[in-house]
């Protein structure tokens, strides 16, 4: 197959990097023409360049740039697109891109695939990221069925583990488990940082091992992806921080009243309900 890559980064560079040792033709573009001549200089492209016209002749197009171009860069693509050609994301949220990209490309499914690192730029691509992760697909009744076979054997053939819902669905699912704790875990790293006492801050800093490094370790991300998540899916992470201040609230009351009977039956219910959200 043809497959265009609109940004070359880690997402971008890493499909790339996977689609094109199964044997698929990656066109790809990107902002900088030197992340084109490296992924051109990588072998994990083809074709690269700068102009959106390159995606002229491709089969699929994946949109791997930032979310907050994802919208722009669509509507600027889709006049280059050949009738019939695929067109999805990789976006961290779905419900506001499928509603703003699908009425503009009969072809278009939304899709998220739930891998990353800490790290950015095609420089930091990587091969298999996707295998054994949960790739996410949006369609929507009016999605052809042509767009949903195709991604589902892309999804297939990069091992990973595909999951269909809908925008709405994913955006509140990813909000519980991604988007509220990166909010929570950077609210632990600033509340820690107010100990008044520089004495004892210091001796917490230098106490702090694996169970501080696990609770704050996706608080202490990149800023600007935590701002985006926020962004684009407000609402349902407005919610989800909502219940989590009721749970707070609810552990100071326990704490406050010395229910020691209420709050070990709270912290049971946690025991127990943790298993299924963690696979290994
Ligand atoms: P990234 O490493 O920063 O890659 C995005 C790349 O897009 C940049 O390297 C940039 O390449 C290129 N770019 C920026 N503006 C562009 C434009 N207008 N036209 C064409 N290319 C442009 O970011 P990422 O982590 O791969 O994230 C990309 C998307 O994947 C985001 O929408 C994000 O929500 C989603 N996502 C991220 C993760 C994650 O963990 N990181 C996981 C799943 C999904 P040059 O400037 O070098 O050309």
């Amino acid at each position: 197959m043809r497959i265009g890559i609109v940004g070359l980064g880690l997402i971008g560079g890493s499909l790339a990097w996977d689609l094109s040792c199964l044997g698929h033709q990656i066109w790809g573009v990107s902002q900088r023409p030197e992340t084109c001549d490296l992924a051109l200089k990588q072998g994990i492209a083809h074709r690269a360049g700068t102009d959106l016209a390159l995606m002229n002749q491709v089969e699929v197009v994946f949109l791997c740039t930032p979310l907050g171009v994802m919208v722009k860069t669509a509507l600027a693509l889709v006049p280059h697109l050949q009738p019939g050609a695929v067109l999805t994301d990789v976006g961290s949220v779905k419900a506001p891109l499928v509603a703003a990209i699908a009425p503009h490309w009969p072809g278009f499914i939304g899709g998220h695939p739930m891998a990353g690192t800490a790290e950015q730029g095609l420089q930091a691509a990587q091969s298999q990221l996707f295998r054994d992760r949960p790739y996410v697909l949006t369609p929507q009744t009016i999605t052809p069925a042509y767009a949903l076979a195709t991604m589902v054997e892309l999804v297939e053939q990069l091992q990973a583990n595909l999951h269909q819902c809908s925008p709405e669905h994913h955006d509140r699912a990813v909000a519980w488990i991604s988007h509220l704790p990166v909010v929570v875990s950077a609210s632990l790293i600033s509340a820690c940082g107010q100990e008044p006492d520089p004495q004892v801050l210091s001796l917490a800093r230098a106490l702090a091992s694996s169970g501080f490094r696990d609770t704050s370790r996706v608080g202490g991300g990149n800023p600007e992806l935590g701002v985006m998540m926020a962004r684009f899916n407000r609402e349902a992470l407005l919610s989800a921080l909502g219940e989590y201040q009721q749970e707070l609230d609810r552990a100071c009351k326990l704490i406050h009243r010395e229910d020691w009977a209420a709050l070990a039956a709270w912290l049971q219910r946690a025991h127990e309900d943790r298993p299924p959200f963690i696979k290994d």
